[in-house]
């Protein structure tokens, strides 16, 4: 158990108009931090008005971008309480991204307890209109002043809370991807897998020739042989051929999304047959398309929960999916997640837990 210092600000900000909230523009009243010191380990954790940092500019992160972060929500359900979803998987994750870039964890329990010690001092910022939600921001930086490469010795891990509002302002519509065969986000044995910012600086210029053709997001491939389907900007992705569904396998490339394992959870309890472990090449995926059977295609991910694929372009090849429409495997994974975020459907799979 943390031991979490709070201070309230004495400043309040007034809140943002719920119906006009964007993705990541406003932030609360409040921040937690924690300290890490070589010798003393994680310290001094505490809840602080919203303030900007002050940082060496020879700290570690500026240099050698040695930083990670997390993404996850908090839901306001009926009667005002306030739920989070699975936040132990998020807790978790951390803990293997701070391994892959020699930072020490945090205990899954003292990454829960602070992220609703957060959202308790906020709470009155968990926006209640439809869609909405409090977006968490968990992070961690390297803050040691030193220009050799190393580990650092000191760090910070802060959460920041932004009330946010539908990821897609016009509603869950599909989306078209650009299918990206000169650029790669993920190699065997890099960071494919964790949630670093350096994997976000180098899927950039994908992201910009994606929109300079027309196209809202990048499908990348592998970053071998530039074959198989790995995932989408910032979601996993999901393919419905011939009545099999199929994602990449997370074999070190992949991000393991937590909406994407929820919805391998559901899919399997619904009797759909899943298929997360086989490689999928992009050619069986257009081959599928010009057959007729290319079903859906969706990603997967906390910032749009669900968000269906409506083109695929690959080369020269353009692929329309169920005639543009959001497809019923889709459409079901999307009610029943939000249904279950929202608490307006039963928990039957103990995902959510109820901030006090
Ligand atoms: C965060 C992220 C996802 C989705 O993960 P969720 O836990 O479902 O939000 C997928 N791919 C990448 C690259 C990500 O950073």
């Amino acid at each position: 158990m943390l031991d979490i210092k709070v201070t309230k600000t004495t400043a309040p900000k007034a809140k943002p108009d719920e119906k006009h909230l964007g993705f990541g523009n406003h932030y609360t009243d409040h921040m937690f931090i924690m300290d890490y010191t070589e010798g003393r380990g994680w310290h001094s954790p505490r809840i602080e008005p919203y303030h900007s940092l002050e940082l060496d500019p020879a700290a570690l992160v500026f240099h050698y971008a040695q930083e990670c972060f997390e993404g996850m929500k908090a839901y306001r359900a009926a009667n005002g309480r306030v739920l989070l979803f699975r936040p132990e998987k998020n807790a978790a994750r951390m803990q293997s991204t701070h391994r892959r870039l020699c930072i020490p964890e945090i205990p899954v329990e003292d990454f829960v307890q602070a992220v609703k010690a957060l959202v308790s001092v906020d709470k009155d910022w968990v926006p209640g209109e439809p869609d909405t939600s409090l977006y968490l921001r968990p992070f961690t930086i390297a803050t040691e002043a030193h220009l050799g490469v190393k580990p650092s010795a000191s760090y910070q891990f802060i959460i920041i809370a932004s009330p946010s509002g539908a990821y897609y302002a016009e509603g869950m519509n599909p989306v078209k991807i650009y299918v990206e065969d000169e650029y790669v986000r993920a190699t065997p044995g890099g960071t494919g897998y964790i949630k670093c910012g350096g994997n976000y600086a180098a899927s950039l210029i994908g992201q910009m020739k994606a929109h300079d053709l027309g196209y809202s997001q990048v499908l990348w491939l592998d970053g071998v042989e530039r074959k198989y389907v790995e995932e989408v900007g910032s979601m996993n992705c999901f393919f419905k051929i011939d009545g099999v569904i199929r994602t990449a396998p997370c074999v070190g490339t992949v991000l393991p999304g937590i909406t994407r394992m929820s919805c391998i959870e559901l899919l399997e309890k619904w009797g759909y047959k899943v298929d997360c472990e086989s490689r999928l090449p992009i050619a069986d995926v257009i081959r599928a398309g010009k057959e007729g059977k290319l079903e859906e295609v969706f990603g997967t991910g906390t910032a749009a929960v669900i968000s269906p694929v409506g083109e695929l372009r690959y080369e020269d090849e353009v692929l329309t999916i169920n005639g543009f429409q959001t497809g019923p495997v889709t459409q079901r994974l999307y009610d029943t997640l939000t249904g279950i975020q929202w608490g307006t459907l039963p928990d039957d799979m103990g995902w959510t837990q109820e901030v006090e």
